[in-house]
């Protein structure tokens, strides 16, 4: 039976990651300064701990798993990473974290480590135009990421890189694109647009009105969890090391995504622009990679995610 490590298993991801490995066979650790909030572990061992304390990571990274898979990080929406309040903890914690994983998955001769970076990563001055935004794999230098949030994971692509390239330790990265779907954070100020933008459509009043930051226009695009797991999955049973988008190449601007939301809730909503912190003006996913080298791509549409999203949400939402 192949043993898999998780690193951030009671995060969003991670949690439907430990899911779809145990439905593969796997016997699965997890780890994480907390369990998953939503839902009870399918993990078969679970540790509670803080992988910033290298001891920590000893005693979790312990043996040459087959696989690791670390996603573990300090993060959260635009409100949490584009106010600059949290840029210290998010750049010390999450290199704390990265340092230890990899020298530790190294020492252990794992079989293979997988790193979760972000899209987040690509240069500001290739996203200010949202209808033509340039996130090929191959535009991430010269770097100019527009938050310490992105600059932390840059770092951490080239550490993981150079412990490939020194030491041979298998490695694989991939720059995630605004992952969503049922058993995310939709309250509290970490939570991403689509979970923020059900919340709102469900709590709010059929003709009443829902709050967006900015002026809407500001495009993203948004890939179901599934297709998420799926692209890692593939990503790693390949012999490609990345770094390579997992992503939807379906972009909306915000607005669009507020429509389609209310158009799945049913309601007929006004929109208020407020302000609030945005980060860049367009941001979508490039496949060609990712077709190139996995064969493969995420084909679900935005609206389907959606639906199973609020769904979730609206239950949760309509029963507190
Ligand atoms: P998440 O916040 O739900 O999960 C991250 C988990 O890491 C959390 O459960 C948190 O408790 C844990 N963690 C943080 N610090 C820790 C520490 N010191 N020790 C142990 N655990 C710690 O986020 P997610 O959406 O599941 O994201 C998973 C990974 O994917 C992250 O690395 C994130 O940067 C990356 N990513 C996510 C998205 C997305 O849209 N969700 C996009 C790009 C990249």
């Amino acid at each position: 039976m192949k043993k898999a490590l998780v690193a951030g298993a009671g995060g969003f991801i991670g949690s439907h990651l430990v899911r779809r490995l145990k439905k593969e066979g796997y016997w699965v650790r997890g780890v994480d300064l907390k369990k998953p909030e939503f839902s009870i572990t399918e993990a078969d061992e679970f540790i509670v701990g803080d992988l910033r304390d290298f001891g920590v990571c000893r005693s979790v990274l312990d043996q040459p798993f087959n696989e690791v898979y670390q996603l573990a990080a300090d993060m959260g929406g635009a409100g949490y990473i584009f106010t600059g309040e949290h840029d210290a903890d998010v750049m010390h914690n999450s290199a704390t974290i990265n340092l230890n994983m990899v020298d530790l998955a190294n020492k252990h001769k794992v079989g293979k480590i997988f790193y979760s970076s972000s899209a987040c990563m690509y240069p500001a001055y290739n996203q200010e135009d949202p209808d033509n935004p340039n996130c090929s794999e191959d535009s991430a230098y010269p770097a100019a990421p527009d938050s310490e949030y992105g600059w932390e994971k840059l770092f951490s692509e080239r550490l993981y890189l150079s412990y490939s390239r020194n030491y041979g330790l298998n490695v694989r990265i991939a720059r995630f694109h605004n992952i969503f779907g049922p058993e995310g954070t939709y309250v509290g100020g970490k939570e991403k647009a689509p979970a923020a933008i059900c919340r709102k459509v469900a709590e709010a009043k059929d003709k009443g009105f829902i709050e967006i930051w900015g002026d809407g226009n500001q495009t993203r695009s948004f890939l179901y969890i599934d297709e998420c797991l799926e692209g890692v999955r593939r990503l790693m049973e390949s012999d490609f090391i990345g770094p390579v988008n997992i992503g939807s190449d379906e972009m909306v601007s915000i607005n669009k995504l507020a429509q389609i939301t209310m158009e799945v809730a049913g309601k007929n909503l006004e929109i208020n622009h407020i302000p609030g912190p945005l980060g860049v003006r367009g941001r979508n996913s490039d496949n060609t990679l990712i077709k190139e080298k996995l064969d493969w791509s995420p084909s679900l549409p935005l609206k389907e995610g959606i639906k199973k999203t609020y769904e979730w949400i609206s239950l949760r939402v309509n029963n507190t």
